[in-house]
């Protein structure tokens, strides 16, 4: 049994004045157009996972996440079209929004957990699935070296070499694994981390990368935290999505776009330099959103 499916993700450029001022050719790879719910990163983490779950003769996968996480969401809904059970353990009092009724409609069994309980995933699964010999552990965000295999093979999908690359980093899996995709390449790899204090990547970059990579890690785009927002980051997002046609969200999208504008403005490019910037997906991210948009 093969979990894959065909998937469409091409590499589009991005026009925009600033770029033709700083003579950049500035490209993105949709990975959100891969799957309208099981979006671009997400689904690459969980592709090897899943046939590691299924090689152990398991049936139900069980994970973890926030109330927006866009990785339960991926699960619930990667068990439903591959034929598994899902249970989500969720941060925090119970809650409805959009994310959760997604992960409600692929079947996935919601369950809320206080943070002090939370904090322990192991003694989670273990309480509630101890007698389940069909649950599978998947944890949170899907970090796992199954994972940063599959986002590895991103790269072999380039239609050409860049002189740098960009992806949005939550808990550095994806980024490690890029950067194995990397390892013969001439390409520079620039990590933005999310969170606050993202020089943590670092630490999950050495977990999963065995060569000693070169990379730029970019810590100073969180914008005061994981999903937090300012209105500078907000109007930037709102203008891309005008300019481009290309939906973006604050999570973690927008803040990796900004990074890369930032740094365009600021000279940081030779003259001639092509970037490709990863469209992780996470859009449904936006929709919890919304009241800060004022549109
Ligand atoms: C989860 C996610 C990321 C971060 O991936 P990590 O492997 O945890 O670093 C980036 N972008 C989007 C849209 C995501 O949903």
């Amino acid at each position: 049994m093969i979990f894959d499916f065909e998937i469409y993700s091409p590499v589009q450029q991005i026009k925009h004045p600033l770029l033709d001022e700083k003579q950049l050719k500035v490209f993105i790879k949709r990975d959100d157009m891969i799957h309208p719910v099981i979006s671009g990163n997400k689904w690459r983490k969980l592709k090897y996972t899943l046939e590691a779950a299924y090689s152990a003769g398991k049936t139900h996968l069980v994970t973890f996440g926030g109330a927006y996480s866009n990785h339960l969401l991926a699960t619930a809904a990667a068990a439903a079209k591959f034929g598994f059970k899902s249970t989500g353990f969720v941060r925090g009092e119970e809650v409805s929004n959009d994310t959760l009724f997604l992960c409600k409609l692929h079947g996935m069994h919601l369950i809320f957990v206080d943070r002090e309980s939370y904090r322990d995933k192991q003694a989670l699964f273990n309480t509630y699935f101890a007698n389940d010999s069909f649950a599978y552990f998947i944890n949170e965000g899907g970090a796992s070296a199954e994972a940063a295999r599959g986002c590895s093979e991103l790269i072999a999908e380039l239609p050409q070499v860049y002189d740098h690359l960009f992806c949005a980093c939550g808990t550095g899996t994806t980024a490690a694994g890029i950067l194995n995709g990397l390892q013969h390449l001439p390409t520079l790899f620039h990590a933005v981390p999310v969170l606050k204090g993202g020089e943590f990547i670092a630490d999950e970059i050495k977990q999963y990368v065995k060569h000693n990579p070169i990379y730029e890690l970019h810590i100073q785009y969180h914008f005061g935290g994981y999903a937090k927002t300012t209105p500078e980051l907000i109007d930037f997002i709102k203008a891309f999505v005008i300019d481009t046609g290309i939906i973006i969200e604050p999570v973690y999208t927008g803040k990796m776009m900004y990074a890369l504008f930032d740094l365009a403005r600021k000279n940081h490019f030779k003259p001639g330099s092509s970037i490709l910037a990863i469209h992780t997906g996470g859009l449904f991210g936006l929709l919890g959103m919304k009241e800060k948009f004022l549109l």
